[in-house]
């Protein structure tokens, strides 16, 4: 991101100077909170995660919507995304979802962002500093089960609850563990997570630990598993209207929040066997126009995609062409006869959509991402965060 863009923003319109923008929808995102919400256990708490900028939707703006529908908690990855939201304004709890490095303490202090934590040395330290400031330290527990990322030992949970308990300034707000495979049509892996939670949860009670807050739902599980909602369910990517994966079906009404946008920026007759971008690996079938926008892989749209997305005007699918570059790309709108009627005639500056609805035509993230090999995720994190900029509708 550009250093100087709120001086830039303040001269001028961001989205207009470009040509090319993502579309997030805040009243979409309301819709899908309360989809989720209505399908959860009355009293069950929400944590919307708003990490890595809110999948590229916008922390601050997402978060907001989310504090004005309800949500109990926010999930970020890191302090400075917690700062982040502090420094808008948000006062809600906020968990960062892993332990921060140790020179990261103070600001966590300071801010009231509560770390996970899975380390001795960290929760000493972090309860000293606290200590030394007059106030509380308080954090969950994140426990392994199976992920294998992060966490303390599922079946060593009990015993380091109970050893770091002592310090006086630690408060344990609540204790979590994360699936690895709970967006899978294969259950077994998920049913042994869900069970050696369980029993750390259980051996903590048994030895005096109360566990606090407990969750481990993300997305996947929050639609597929209510039996283990606990207190707390833990939304990411259903929040922005996703799915987890392709074979998650949510049995609820989720619409995608981001939409991504573009203008023709030229227009040209090439014909038959002309090439088309870098290497020119795309030649021309026949009498068509090939139509530029501005959007490229330094937009999150990867090069990897190349040749293998479509995108709409005027309702209609058109297939992209030949290399997508840094900063542009190309699709063409084939003409079927000499006289071409003025449908089929795109001009610069008419808007294209590379996610989302056109008429009765639609492109989603799923679909890109499957073309390119990757997740929704990811695109929606590149797409929204790199370069393009944003326009809340
Ligand atoms: C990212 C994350 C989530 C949300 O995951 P989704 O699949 O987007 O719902 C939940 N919990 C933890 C610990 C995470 O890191």
């Amino acid at each position: 991101m550009v250093e100087n863009l709120s001086e830039i923003a303040a001269e001028y319109d961001l989205n207009s100077l470009r040509g090319s923008w993502v579309e997030v929808n805040l009243g979409t995102l309301r819709n899908n909170f309360y989809a989720i919400k209505r399908s959860l256990k009355p009293g069950t708490k929400v944590l919307s995660v708003v990490k890595a900028d809110a999948y590229g939707h916008g922390a601050v703006r997402c978060a907001k919507t989310l504090d004005a529908c309800g949500t109990d908690y926010f999930g970020v990855s890191n302090v400075i995304e917690g700062i982040e939201l502090r420094k808008a304004g948000l006062k809600k709890p906020i968990l960062m979802l892993s332990q921060p490095p140790a020179d990261a303490i103070d600001a966590l202090l300071e801010y009231e962002i509560m770390p996970a934590v899975f380390e001795s040395e960290f929760a000493i330290l972090y309860g000293e500093k606290a200590d030394a400031r007059g106030v509380r330290a308080p954090f969950h527990l994140k426990i392994n089960t199976g992920m294998n990322r992060i966490g303390v030992s599922w079946n060593e949970a009990a015993e380091f609850a109970r050893m770091i308990s002592f310090h006086r300034a630690l408060d344990l707000e609540g204790t979590f563990t994360h699936f690895a495979t709970a967006d899978e049509v294969d259950t077994l892996d998920f049913e042994r997570q869900a069970n050696r939670f369980n029993t750390a949860i259980n051996e903590m009670r048994a030895v005096g630990v109360n566990p606090g807050i407990v969750h481990c739902s993300n997305s996947a599980a929050t639609l597929k598993y209510p039996g283990v909602h606990f207190d707390m369910c833990r939304p990411g990517i259903i929040l922005y209207g996703l799915k987890p994966s392709p074979s998650t079906i949510p049995q609820i009404d989720l619409q995608p929040v981001m939409s991504v946008k573009a203008k023709i920026t030229d227009v040209r007759s090439v014909p038959i066997g002309d090439g088309v971008s870098y290497g020119l690996h795309y030649r021309s079938r026949g009498y068509a126009k090939i139509c530029t926008i501005s959007v490229g892989y330094a937009d999150g749209l990867h090069r990897a995609l190349s040749g293998k997305i479509d995108f709409l005007l005027r309702g209609q699918r058109y297939h992209q062409v030949g290399s997508i570059c840094m900063d542009q790309c190309m699709f063409e709108v084939p003409q079927k006869r000499l006289q071409v009627s003025a449908t089929e005639d795109p001009v610069p500056g008419e808007i294209v959509t590379l996610i989302g609805q056109d008429g009765d035509a639609c492109v989603t993230l799923d679909e890109m991402a499957e073309a390119g090999n990757t997740i929704n995720y990811e695109l929606a994190c590149d797409l929204g965060a790199m370069r393009l900029h944003r326009k809340y509708v």
